[in-house]
This record gives structure tokens, sequence and C-alpha cells, in this order.
């Protein structure tokens, strides 16, 4: 019989990695604090139609992304692709409408989606997300692309490239999409299956495909700007004028369009010039019309979504500072058999005390293997017991960075621990 595996495209995170991503939680978590989200826990799966409807029947998320099941009474449900729907559920559910506007709302969690898998593209794959909910004004858009950006730099990230665009409305999105198949119409044979096949259902998309032939025609494609309506209009110009006052650096793409259809006015990414095809650590953008599309009363919102693989590749290519590697302070060896049970409750006394981490060796190694586990668990000392040091009362202590070594009486070892900075 063979051994089981995960299945493609998804793994796990291990110690020597989940380490790293406690790092940009935590970071995370501060810059929600100074930016006034809340972090809130959502469900990992949802009714079908949360995201069918939300994100859009058309999108590839929807088409052929998504992990859907019946569960046992036959309802459709889904694993969550993404998190800005359910946000909006649980806004709307708990009617956070009652709460001060907006409401600024953050999470993080596993998100799944049937792509295929390569260098920063899993099936199961974290995102954080950061969603502002409740208010239509554009310099909510720029908030929520400075809390992105100063994520990034409290992470140590550098090379970033902010891109915008707007994507209209219902109400002009239309005309250009008009606009858009005119101008698709004539090299209509030359582009790819997939935009081909968009060209009616989502001209917009086409400007998203990554295939060469299609990037050489969608460069020389009409942008948005002059199909916005008014309000598109006045608030891109808003978002504009309030990106250049925070001093934020950026880049107008008119071919920026995200891949989820509930989009309305301002898209963005930020991208690093670290990773290969999948660059994107963020994508985020308006959804005025979302709440709408799930049954919910009207209701504008902001945000975005990083993925927490691409950020710690990108750190890790950068060689950014993930803090210090977590060890234990000490690592307790017995220098014989009789004085395991005496090194086993000093271990578990030193752990009484809520800064010292400590443990010891369950294998019944000897005394050379259990200074080199020593080493290994990455500890800051070893604390002997032998019999001579249990009938006396004390303890050899020795600081594995330095070498010195000395005897201390076992009532003493906690402040001679703390003395050292243990
Ligand atoms: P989206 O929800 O598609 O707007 O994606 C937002 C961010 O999530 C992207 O910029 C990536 O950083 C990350 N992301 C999206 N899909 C994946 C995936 N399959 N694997 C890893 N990260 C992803």
């Amino acid at each position: 019989m063979s051994t089981i595996k995960a299945p493609r495209g998804v793994r796990d995170i291990l110690p020597d990695e989940s380490w790293k991503w406690s790092y940009v939680l935590d970071k995370a978590k501060d810059i929600a604090e100074i930016f006034g989200y809340r972090e809130i826990h959502l469900p990992v799966f949802e009714h079908t139609e949360l995201f069918s409807r939300g994100i859009g029947e058309t999108t590839d998320v929807v088409e052929k992304e998504m992990y859907t099941f019946q569960d046992r009474s036959e309802r459709s449900l889904t694993l969550r692709p993404e998190a800005t729907a359910s946000m909006v559920r649980a806004y709307n559910q708990n009617k956070f409408s009652n709460q001060h506007q907006p409401v600024k709302l953050w999470c993080y969690g596993p998100m799944f989606r049937y792509e295929r898998p390569q260098k920063g593209r899993y099936r199961q794959f974290w995102q954080l997300d950061f969603e502002s909910l409740g208010s239509d004004h554009p310099f909510v858009d720029v908030e929520v692309i400075k809390l992105a950006l100063d994520l990034y730099s409290h992470l140590g990230l550098s090379n970033l490239d902010v891109l915008v665009n707007s994507v209209g409305c219902p109400q002009c999105r239309p005309a250009y999409k008009e606009k858009l198949k005119d101008y698709f119409r004539a090299d209509l044979d030359r582009l790819c299956d997939t935009c081909k096949t968009r060209f009616e259902r989502n001209p917009l998309r086409i400007l998203d495909c990554k295939k060469p032939q299609c990037r050489e025609i969608t460069e020389k494609a009409p942008d948005i700007y002059s199909s916005l309506c008014d309000d598109c209009r006045e608030h891109f110009d808003k978002v504009i004028k309030g990106l250049k006052h925070l001093n934020i650096q950026y880049h107008l793409d008119k071919r920026l369009v995200r891949g989820l259809d509930y989009y309305t006015k301002t898209a963005f990414e930020i991208l690093s010039g670290e990773l290969g095809s999948q660059n994107a650590v963020c994508g985020g953008g308006r959804y005025d019309n979302l709440s709408d599309e799930v049954g919910g009363p009207h209701l504008p919102g902001v945000g975005f979504a990083a993925g927490l693989e691409r950020i710690v590749l990108v750190m890790d290519q950068q060689k950014c500072s993930f803090g210090e590697k977590p060890g234990i302070n000490v690592y307790i060896i017995a220098a014989q058999e009789e004085t395991r049970i005496d090194a086993f409750s000093l271990m578990s006394e030193l752990r009484s005390n809520d800064h010292v981490s400590a443990d010891m060796d369950y294998m019944n190694r000897g005394m050379k293997a259990q200074f080199k586990a020593a080493v290994n668990k990455g500890a800051s000392f070893v604390c002997i017991l032998g019999e001579d040091e249990v009938s006396r009362g004390v303890v050899t202590v020795k600081n594995l960075e330095t070498g010195e070594q000395d005897q201390v009486g076992r009532d003493k070892l906690v402040s001679f621990l703390e003395k050292e900075n243990c």
C-alpha cells in the first residue's frame, strides 16, 4: 500500500517556515491596530451561491476553481476561494450597519482554488484580508492602499510597484465594454481560445490575459478613463489626489481589471519585482455592488487580500528579517540514568516560571547526544544534573554561546537565568 500524501497544490507549513508566518501575522496585527481594523474569524465554507453571485458566474474562480460539494443534507457548499464575499455576508448577517461606520475588519486564513499549482500558487493558500465597509469615500480607497504599503514596509519589503486603475461601475462599464469589443473585433482570430470566449461574455477580462499574443493586442486597447461616468471620474480623481498627498508612488495601469467581477471604481495591485509570473503580493479594490449582488442592502466597501505564501517568499528573496528564530532557553541534561527524574522535575519547575522555556531528552540519549540535542533545539543554556549536583542541591549551567560554565544553587537558578537575559 502506498503512503498517503497531501493532495496536489496543498502543502504543510513546517516549523522551519511557520515561525516566519507568525512574524508576518504579528506585524499584520500591529498594522490592523494602527489603522483601526478589528479582527474577525470567518467560516471556511459558505453557501455556494454567496460566491457564484458575489464573485460572478463568468469569472475563472467561479467557473473553474471552486471546491464545491454537497453536504449530507444535499446543500451546495463551497470552500471559500476568497474572504470579501464572506465579510460582506457577515456584516449584513450581524447587523453591523448599526455600528459606527465604516466598519473596518480584517482576517487571515486559508482560501481554496483549483488552480494549476506552481511556485507562489497553491490550491490551498493563505490570505490576509482587510476590508472597510460602509463608506464610499475615495480616501478609504487610499487608506487601504496605504495600509498594505505600511504592512510591507514594516516587514522590510522593498522594490514594490503599486498599480491602480478604475473599472467603472454598472452605469459606465457597458459603454466601455462595447468600445473594447469594437477594438478587439479586428483581432479576434489572434486572441487565445480563452479570450475568444471572453469576447462576448466578459471582454474586460481580455485585458488581464498574460498570454504574449493577447498582451500584444491589449497594449493598444482603449483605456476606460474617457468612458467613466461623472461619479466614477470624480472618485478616481480623488483617489489619485489622495495617493499624491500621501506621497504614494503608483502607476496607472489601464489593463488592470482583476479576476473578480464585483469590483467597481478603484482596482489596485501591488507587485514585487522579485517574484516571477505570480508577482502580485496583494490585490484589491472597491466593490460597492457586492452586497446587492448577494441579496443584501446597498453597502459600499473597499479592501484587499494579500497572499501570505508570497509575502514570505519575497521576504526570503529580499533577505528580510523575521525576528529571532524561536529556540528554547534551557535544555536539561541528566548525567546519569538515576538523575533523569530530577531533570524532569527541574524542567517542570523552570517551565512554571512564565518566561523560561525548557526541554529535555525523552529518547534515553547519553550525555554527548543530549548536548547535541540541546544545540539542535536552539537552546541558550544547558543545565546538567548529575548525582553530585543532586546531592549538593546545585545545577551546572553552561552558556552554549560563550561556553561559560557555573554551578548555581537550585533555588537561585531562575534568578541566575534571568540575570543572564535568558
Ligand atoms: P485575489 O483574491 O485573486 O485578488 O488575490 C489576492 C492575492 O492573493 C494575490 O495577490 C496573491 O498574493 C494571493 N493569491 C491568489 N491566488 C493565490 C494562489 N492560488 N496561491 C497563492 N497565493 C494566491
